[in-house]
């Protein structure tokens, strides 16, 4: 995937702040963050996004959103609360086409469940 911005984030070929890796997943913390924490959870191998996954990607979205809730813990966010956000296609705003968790958290988040990103 040579013009995926992630993957070169994952190859370190653009520079990010890793905050999270473990053997499927990576977290950098978002260029432009809405909230005091906003990380990016990306799965190592490239995933396009929710709307194209299949069975096969079963395992890889499940360790993502572990990381995520891993992360969320050791950040001290777990009891406060935070926001996992799957942006999916242009009325959501997705920007980049490789699968990412947005994890928001660190100040009370305006709206409900459907309130889009957060900020
Ligand atoms: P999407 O809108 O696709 O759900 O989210 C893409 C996110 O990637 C945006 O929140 C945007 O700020 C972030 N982003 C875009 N380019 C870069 C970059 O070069 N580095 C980092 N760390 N985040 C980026
Ligand atoms: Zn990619």
């Amino acid at each position: 995937m040579p013009d995926c911005l992630f993957c070169k984030i994952i190859e370190g070929k653009i520079p990010a702040n890793v905050v999270y890796r473990d053997e499927q997943t990576i977290g950098f913390d978002d260029i432009h963050p809405v909230a005091p924490v906003h990380v990016l959870f990306v799965p190592k191998r490239h995933i396009d996004g929710v709307s194209t996954l299949t069975a096969s990607d079963n395992e890889a979205v499940g360790q993502l959103v572990l990381s995520a809730a891993k992360y969320a813990r050791e950040r001290g966010i777990e009891t406060s609360g935070y926001r996992l956000v799957a942006n999916v296609g242009p009325d959501a705003g997705q920007t980049v086409f490789h699968l990412h968790l947005h994890l928001l958290g660190g100040k009370p988040l305006r709206g409900g469940a459907t309130s889009g990103r957060g900020d």
